[in-house]
């Protein structure tokens, strides 16, 4: 299969009230014509439908930070999937670890949400990750295994539908990152996992690496065989830093 286009994903977390998200959306579109990855930027949702706009008519999408996995109802402070669609996103970010981790979202739980995302068209990137003690107990070949068998849905799983972030919950925002060896292993231990589970397929969904990816390191990290782009946290608040990162992924 051709290799596949890459994806550079900026996650903006709980970031930016609407003049400064719409300012840095509208650096980031006015620059973003001549790269040849695929632009993302997920911003909160209380901004979501106003940077779409910003954003309409340019090479870059925008995504939601994640949804309910019910399509409607008595869940206070929660965001739907068809919300999140209508207020202009293509894609959603589900299972980050700070969700996860800091608010015990279990894998059962965001296989509902890559279910609810995928009913209202949304492209799901599922986010996996080990934590430190995880990796240096020798389990993150495990971990990853058991996430995506827990996270992802039996059927209707396609490159078009979902995309995989690889993030190490230890690297995020920590400015460390694994070795471009560890990085290559779970990367190709995903897609090994990936392939018995769906086939042919599994080819075509994209494998983000997450994790203190900066422009300094870009460019390393995303040469390694199965990564196919980028899901950024801090350096994606930056318009030159997450610019440097797309070009860093077309070159
Ligand atoms: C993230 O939150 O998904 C992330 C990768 O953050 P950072 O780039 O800041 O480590």
């Amino acid at each position: 299969m051709a290799a596949l286009k890459k994806l550079i994903a900026g996650n903006w977390k709980m970031n930016m009230l609407a003049s400064a998200g719409v300012g840095l959306a509208r650096d980031i579109g006015a620059n973003a014509q001549d790269l040849t990855c695929e632009l993302l930027v997920c911003p909160p949702a209380t901004i979501l439908r106003p940077v779409a706009e910003t954003l309409a008519d340019t090479a870059v999408a925008a995504g939601g930070q994640d949804c309910h996995e019910a399509e409607s109802g008595a869940f206070t402070g929660d965001v739907s999937a068809a919300m999140v669609g209508d207020a202009g996103a293509s894609h959603v970010i589900l299972g980050h670890s700070e969700r996860r981790h800091g608010l015990g979202e279990t894998d059962a739980r965001v296989r509902a949400k890559t279910l609810a995302a995928h009913a209202a068209g949304l492209i799901a990137i599922v986010c996996i990750g080990e934590t430190e003690a995880e990796r240096d107990a020798g389990q993150t070949l495990d971990v990853l295994s058991t996430q995506l068998a827990g996270s992802l849905p039996d059927t209707g799983v396609t490159g078009a539908n979902t995309v995989v972030a690889y993030e190490p919950v230890w690297a995020i925002g920590t400015g460390r990152t694994p070795t471009l060896e560890e990085v290559e292993a779970a990367h190709g231990h995903i897609r090994t996992t990936l392939e018995a589970a769906l086939g042919a397929e599994a080819g075509a969904i994209r494998l983000l690496y997450g994790g203190s990816m900066k422009p300094e390191n870009a460019e390393t990290l995303l040469a390694v065989a199965n990564v196919d782009g980028g899901l950024i946290g801090g350096a994606s608040l930056d318009a030159e830093s997450f610019l440097a990162i797309a070009a860093a992924a077309a070159s």
